[in-house]
């Protein structure tokens, strides 16, 4: 059997050495009082979209569940085993969060995996029945006219984003919360190249850039 990865261990050592010092009061008041974290975060599993990176969050601050291609289903009450509507409830239901981001992100694979419709990987194609429920009953997602390959990437990227805030509108604890404004629910896209952010104006449908936001706050 082959040791646990050294890059682990090597992580932790930083870890206890330079972050836990800092940080042991809180670890402990989170350990005493438990978790109470106001957002919850659906991300990508993609190991360069770390929503704790991202929003330099520390321990009790956010509360995640990553999956591939930040998807939320639509409420299914069959039977079946949900992970991310469990996360869902258990973040709205138990923890009372205030707000739910939905983080979608540049050169996501399984974005492209639905694009190029690809081979599945194995005879019982995870992947592809898992993002077959980014589209509903007869649509269909084409290329437009002229829209390059990789306009036509970021705008399916984009349209996972609002996918899953339309979905998380189908489960009824969601949708009461947010009409009594106890919870809301956000759109954001990361641009990985260049770590930036975009922040989704529900009103316009359009996803505004974070930094410039931030040089509007300061002036
Ligand atoms: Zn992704």
């Amino acid at each position: 059997m082959s040791p646990f990865p050294q890059q682990l261990i090597d992580g932790y050592r930083t870890f206890t050495s330079q972050r836990l010092p800092t940080e042991q009061s809180r670890y402990r008041e989170l350990s005493e009082r438990g978790q109470s974290p106001e957002v919850m975060v659906i991300g990508c599993c993609d190991s360069r979209v770390s929503p704790e990176v991202i929003f330099d969050a520390g321990p009790g601050e956010l509360f995640v569940v990553r999956n591939v291609a930040n998807l939320v289903p639509v409420y299914a009450p069959d039977g079946g085993a949900h992970g991310v509507s469990a996360a869902l409830e258990y973040a709205v239901n138990a923890l009372r969060v205030k707000h739910v981001v939905v983080l979608g992100h540049a050169q996501c694979g399984g974005i492209r995996a639905f694009i190029d419709n690809i081979e599945p990987l194995s005879p019982g194609d995870f992947i592809g029945r898992w993002m077959s429920m980014f589209i509903k009953p007869g649509e269909t997602v084409s290329q437009r006219d002229r829209e390059s390959m990789a306009d036509f990437t970021v705008r399916i990227e984009k349209a996972a984003v609002f996918r899953s805030l339309e979905n998380l509108m189908t489960f009824s604890f969601v949708q009461t919360l947010v009409a009594r404004g106890e919870l809301s629910l956000h759109g954001a896209y990361f641009g990985v190249a260049e770590g930036s952010l975009f922040v989704l104006d529900q009103e316009a449908k359009e996803f505004r850039s974070a930094r410039e936001m931030l040089r509007a706050n300061s002036e």
